[in-house]
């Protein structure tokens, strides 16, 4: 909906998954007006380059994988690769062609204006949208998200390397290609790009992958990753790079001729590794740098900083909301962070108080869940053991392989580890791992059981189907039973 208007209750700047939520429940069941400011496509990273396309390129991998562990699958399925062209179609059929006309739909449909172009705050309760001034009654939510990194190593920033949009919006798959980075999106980029056929090379500065997550997790995927074919360079990182060629042919197509990086800490052809493309996988920035903080006396570029109602202390009519505010990098918690600041922002507008729960994210702290979309999926919630040590928690370790009925019906050679991570103290749950095919489904309930704080004792209660992977649950009961609970 496009608006002729320049007062609004609620200005939104970033229409992603997170802006959205944030415009509609600030809005919802009241008379208020919203308007979401956005420079790119309504929908925002998550939409286009980012969570849908890549778990639309996953999935068919995963059946496959499924397929070849199941006697009478496997043998018609042989050694036959994945269509590549059909994989790519589903995913554009998600992204649809990058074209936000059904968003558009939606917000329309939400009663939330659109106007497209970049917004900048240039004062209190004011934004400027391309020499348009807007002004707000109630709030401006900022939710500008992030976006990739591309460090200053010698040579990178020429090559026109991939980042992580090519890889999601792939349509050239490189014969080899060099991954620079080995948390999520570059474990995940590896696991479709090695679907579709390429040979993949993770050059990774960190001893592990997966750096955030429980070290077993790391070993697992990185071991997963090896079997279907990579290179894991770990302990090692890119000197300079240089590239025949360069070509700005498009996102997802090959940027130019050969690229060859050189790496340090690696004996692989004499530190020297030659690639059709490159891609950098090696974190974001905060979409911040341009947003007129500075008017306010808040500093440009940088994450910024929200309490728990997600206002920007000093600042009660602002909000940071999703990536841009660093808490939690994730569309689910951004989500979750823009119904809480939506339904802020509608009780500040009443004059009610902020007494209820719901007026908190308190999740963002120690509580957040995520799945790692790998060969072996990883599922987990709340802290690490590292993080719970380093919390001062009594921390008590229960681990079991995931060898159940479940499990082994779900596919052959099944193989899949679980820990939880448990507060002597208070017999609760403060984190949980579960690694193997299709655990995403699991993590759910251990967020359940964290955030409602669990006894053990009481979760010996909440006994799980049989025959479900789930079961796992029954099978870490029962080691802490044993090991004198
Ligand atoms: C490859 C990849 C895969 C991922 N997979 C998952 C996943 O499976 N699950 C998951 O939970 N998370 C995933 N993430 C993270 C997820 O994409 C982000 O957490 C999510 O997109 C954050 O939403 P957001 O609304 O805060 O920001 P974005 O989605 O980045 O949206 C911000 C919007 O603001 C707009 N904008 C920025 N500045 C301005 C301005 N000044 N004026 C106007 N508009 C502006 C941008 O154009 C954009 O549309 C993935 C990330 C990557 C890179």
């Amino acid at each position: 909906m496009a608006s002729e208007s320049s007062e609004f209750d609620v200005i939104v700047i970033g229409g992603g998954p997170v802006g959205e939520n944030a415009a509609q429940y600030a809005i919802q069941g009241s008379d208020r007006t919203a308007v979401i400011v956005e420079h790119e496509l309504l929908g925002g990273e998550c939409s286009y380059w980012a969570c849908m396309p890549s778990k639309a390129l996953l999935r068919p991998s995963e059946v496959l994988d499924t397929a070849r562990n199941m006697p009478g699958v496997k043998e018609l399925v042989g050694d036959q690769p994945l269509d590549a062209d059909a994989v790519l179609a589903r995913r554009e059929s998600y992204t649809h062609g990058l074209d936000d006309s059904s968003q558009i739909t939606w917000a329309e449909s939400a009663g939330i204006a659109v106007i497209r172009g970049h917004g900048r705050i240039t004062g209190v309760k004011t934004v400027e949208v391309d020499g348009r001034t807007l002004t707000a009654r109630h709030a401006v939510v900022l939710a500008t998200g992030t976006t990739a990194s591309v460090p200053n190593t010698p040579g990178l920033r020429d090559a026109q390397p991939w980042i992580s949009r090519d890889a999601t919006n792939i349509h050239e798959t490189p014969g080899h290609i060099a991954i620079i980075g080995g948390g999520v999106v570059a474990s995940e980029a590896a696991t479709w790009l090695l679907s579709l056929g390429a040979k993949v090379t993770m050059i990774v500065r960190g001893s592990s992958l997966l750096a955030g997550s429980e070290p077993f997790a790391g070993e697992l995927v990185a071991d997963a990753l090896q079997q279907r074919g990579a290179t894991i360079m770990l302990d090692a990182s890119v000197e300079s790079v240089s590239r025949e060629n360069p070509a700005a042919t498009g996102i997802g197509r090959i940027h130019g001729g050969p690229v060859t990086l050189v790496v340090d800490g690696s004996e692989v052809h004499g530190g020297e590794i030659t690639a059709d493309e490159v891609l950098v996988a090696a974190g974001r920035t905060p979409a911040s740098a341009d947003l007129g903080l500075s008017s306010l006396g808040l500093e440009d570029g940088h994450s910024i900083d929200v309490d728990d109602h997600l206002s920007v202390p000093g600042h009660d009519w602002l909000y940071a909301v999703g990536d841009v505010n660093g808490r939690a990098p994730l569309t689910h918690m951004g989500k979750y962070q823009g119904r809480v600041a939506g339904d802020v922002i509608a009780a500040r507008a009443e004059g009610k108080t902020l007494d209820h729960k719901r007026f908190r994210a308190t999740a963002d702290h120690g509580q957040i869940p995520q799945v790692v979309f790998t060969p072996l999926e990883v599922a987990s919630v709340g802290l690490t053991e590292a993080k719970a040590r380093e919390a001062g928690i009594d921390v008590e370790i229960v681990a079991q392989d995931i060898a159940v009925a479940g499990s082994s019906l779900q596919q052959d050679d099944y193989s899949g580890r679980a820990q939880l991570v448990i507060d002597g103290a208070t017999d609760t749950i403060v984190g949980a791992t579960f690694v193997g095919p299709g655990v995403a489904e699991l993590v759910h309930a251990a967020t359940i059981a964290v955030v409602g704080k669990v006894k053990l004792d009481d979760l010996w209660h909440a006994v799980p189907s049989y025959p479900t992977v789930s079961e796992i649950w029954l099978r870490l009961l029962e080691a802490r039973r044993t090991a004198d609970h």
